[in-house]
């Protein structure tokens, strides 16, 4: 994996750092446990792994796609990473990422574009991009990703990968960087669905050192996967969510949707439509939610604590080092929304705006627990286009909100979500995501279907 790291990264730029020196060790670990005869600490010992770049790991630096935390070194493992290592996974490097996970392209990276594999002019989605894009390119076995609103499952469409977000609360959020905390998750990537399961089991988990997480048991994925690889779905009542079709959608992602629900009739399922009228809200709640935390969240950006520190020579203030650190630190779309949300927060909008915000999400709650009565699980197209071109929504911020139409409903609920790849693609050749949703703690309903579909 160095070796193809080493060819493919000018043209790809999946990583932000690699951690070569550390990942060789780490495997040769594994191989003087089997050449010892000592059983690997999992099934996954000696796989490499890319990280996204938001996740802390000691020894290596966390800059979360920033200026603001160029060079900046985590003096502790997240629980993700920790749960990894002793699980024997080879974590090879830091993957690119939108600044602070904010984007759908991984173009707000301060460190430049990752590149799709399949398309070297496209991107790889966002703001995972680069841990998706390392998958495509064979530059990594297994990725994590984090899903704040289709982080994970976006990028995973538009790559042709898996990824999955799983209910919130499922994985622990202690050591990665905060961007909107009552949606933040972070999740599996890989190529195949079982490999995602592997790795599920792996970070998944009650931790003491995250307030919100759940204290269950993991959902069993890993079975689940290999019962849907038998290649049964009889029994299994899938809905359609109508409200994530029609206007908005390529032709060739509607198609290949189609052929995806005709497949899962074929083996066994039985398919319904279903209406979920509060989703087509979901956007607007999201854009106002996603920023009012964010805005909460990077004020310990402060130039006192970490990070950068621009005017620190003692002929500015303390608030101009602040300033103008923040002025330097942050990029256009990170301003965009620390602005937007002190402007939804602050006194005398706060009900016009983040509360209602906070009404749509309750709806679109109960449009869940309603279709789920009636469904094991909802299907839809992941994302409402492929990959479109570098460059091409830079400019007009809505058009690149517009890429989390379908993914942003299961985020505010805090209920499970997965992309696999359809087996048709786009008219343009370029891959297309089927997502799954499941009902809070019943990922292996989803793991279970996917396996099958895949
Ligand atoms: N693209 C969405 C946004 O820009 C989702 C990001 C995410 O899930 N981290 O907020």
């Amino acid at each position: 994996h160095l070796e193809r790291i080493a060819d493919v990264e000018p043209a790809v730029h999946a990583f932000l750092h690699v951690n070569a020196e550390s990942a060789i060790a780490a495997a040769q670990a594994v191989d003087d446990d089997v050449a010892a005869g000592r059983q690997p600490a999992s099934p996954l010992a000696g796989v490499p792994l890319a990280l996204k770049d938001l996740v802390t790991m000691r020894g290596a630096p966390t800059t979360v796609g920033s200026k603001m935390l160029a060079n900046w070194e985590p003096p502790y493992d997240a629980t993700i990473t920790r749960k990894m290592l002793e699980a024997g996974i080879v974590i090879i490097g830091k993957t690119n990422l939108d600044e602070f996970a904010m984007g759908s392209s991984t173009e707000n990276s301060a460190y430049g574009p990752t590149h799709n594999p399949w398309d070297l002019t496209r991107v790889p989605g966002g703001s995972g991009g680069g841990s998706s894009a390392s998958l495509a390119a064979f530059e990594s076995a297994l990725a994590i990703g984090t899903d704040t609103g289709g982080s994970i499952r976006q990028p995973a469409a538009v790559t042709g990968t898996v990824g999955v977000k799983p209910t919130y609360g499922g994985v622990s959020r202690y050591g990665l960087v905060a961007f909107s905390s009552s949606l933040d998750q972070a999740g599996p990537c890989a190529r195949t669905v079982l490999d995602a399961a592997l790795l599920h089991e792996v970070i998944g988990g009650h931790d003491p050192l995250d307030a919100t997480s759940i204290n269950e048991p993991v959902p069993s994925v890993v079975a689940a996967a290999r019962e849907g690889a038998l290649g049964s779905l009889k029994g299994v009542k899938i809905g359609v969510v109508r409200e994530l079709s029609g206007d908005g959608y390529e032709p060739g992602v509607t198609a290949s949707f189609d052929e995806a629900v005709d497949q899962l009739r074929a083996l066994g399922a039985e398919v319904v439509e279903v209406s979920c009228p509060h989703f087509g809200y979901g956007l607007s709640a999201y854009y106002l939610i996603a920023p009012s935390e964010c805005s909460s969240n990077l004020a310990r950006f402060d130039a006192m604590r970490y990070g950068l520190r621009v005017g620190d020579d003692g002929a500015h203030s303390a608030e101009e080092v602040m300033s103008m650190t923040r002025e330097a630190g942050f990029g256009d779309e990170v301003k965009r929304r620390i602005i937007i949300g002190t402007y939804a927060l602050s006194s005398g909008y706060y009900d016009a705006y983040y509360g209602s915000a906070q009404k749509v999400r309750t709806l679109i709650k109960r449009d869940f627990a309603a279709a789920f009565e009636q469904v094991d699980v909802l299907v839809s197209p992941t994302t409402p286009t492929t990959a479109f071109a570098i460059g091409e929504r830079t400019d007009d911020p809505m058009a690149m909100y517009l890429a989390d139409l379908c993914t942003i409903p299961a985020s505010l609920a805090g209920t499970p979500a997965m992309s696999v790849p359809s087996r048709l693609s786009g008219t343009d050749g370029l891959p297309v995501g089927l997502q799954i949703m499941a009902p809070a703690l019943q990922e292996a309903r989803m793991y279970r279907v996917a396996a099958a579909y895949e």
